[in-house]
């Protein structure tokens, strides 16, 4: 149970056991971790160290083998598979390496598609939407289709579709891994100016030392467990 209202994200003893056959694949081995709100924090380490799953793992898209997961004082260990959903829904915004739009839906609608989920009416999903994509810098834009934007366009409407709804965190997994690093640096900046305007809690995963720099804390992981942490 935490009691810090501060807390977005706490982990205790932590593991994700991935079994093959006879083999066995720690992929996480006994993490501690707790987010802050308005923490700009970045998850490195080289492929296979765990990133992913710990992500996966904090916005409740995987389960640990053992330990506990609190998202705000929410407790994700032992959520049935729908209630899980719900907290996704509400609470957590995701962005992938690869953008992951709705290929059929303009850059407004994939925008508001997670408020049509969540019910919210549609003259306030439209304003809503209209409104974090002009602030992103995609006015103009709002009615291409993903395949008309580029790869940092993409990018900047997969940010607005996951804060649009206020989650308590942002997770995006290797976000800058598909662009130039002109269209990286300025993604980073983009969370950043975000991070530090509207107090939004992002947790991303980078192996890219520029994205790095642009972190207030770094925390190293190797093997599956946090070897060191800094704040630059
Ligand atoms: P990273 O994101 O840092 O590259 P991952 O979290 O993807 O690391 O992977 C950590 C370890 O877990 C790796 O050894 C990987 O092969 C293994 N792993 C990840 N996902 C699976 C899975 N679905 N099935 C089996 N092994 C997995
Ligand atoms: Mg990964």
């Amino acid at each position: 149970m935490t009691t810090d209202d501060d807390i977005v994200v706490r982990l205790e003893k932590v593991s994700r056991v991935y079994r093959h056959g006879g083999i066995e694949v720690h992929a996480l081995d006994q993490v501690d971790l707790e987010i802050r709100r308005g923490e700009f924090a970045a998850l490195v380490g080289p492929s296979g160290s765990g990133k992913t799953t710990l992500l996966n793992i904090i916005g409740g898209l995987d389960r640990p083998t053992s330990g506990r997961v609190w998202i705000g004082d929410v407790e994700l260990t032992g959520l049935s598979a729908a209630k899980l959903a719900d907290v996704r829904l509400r609470r957590i915004g995701f962005v992938f390496q690869e953008y992951n739009l709705i290929p059929v839906l303009s850059a407004l609608e994939n925008v508001e598609y997670v408020m049509l989920l969540q019910g919210v009416p549609q003259d306030e999903r439209q304003r809503r939407a209209l409104a974090l994509l002009r602030d992103l810098g995609l006015e103009g834009m709002e009615h291409r289709r993903p395949a008309e934007l580029s790869g940092g366009q993409q990018q900047r409407v997969a940010v607005a579709r996951a804060i649009v709804s206020e989650p308590l965190i942002v997770l995006p997994d290797e976000p800058t891994a598909n662009l130039d690093s002109a269209a990286g640096g300025a993604l980073l900046d983009l969370m950043r100016t975000l991070n530090e305007r509207k107090g939004i809690t992002f947790v991303f995963s980078t192996h890219d030392p520029m994205v790095m720099q642009r972190a207030r804390r770094i925390i190293r992981m190797r093997d599956g467990r946090i070897v060191a942490q800094e704040t630059p």
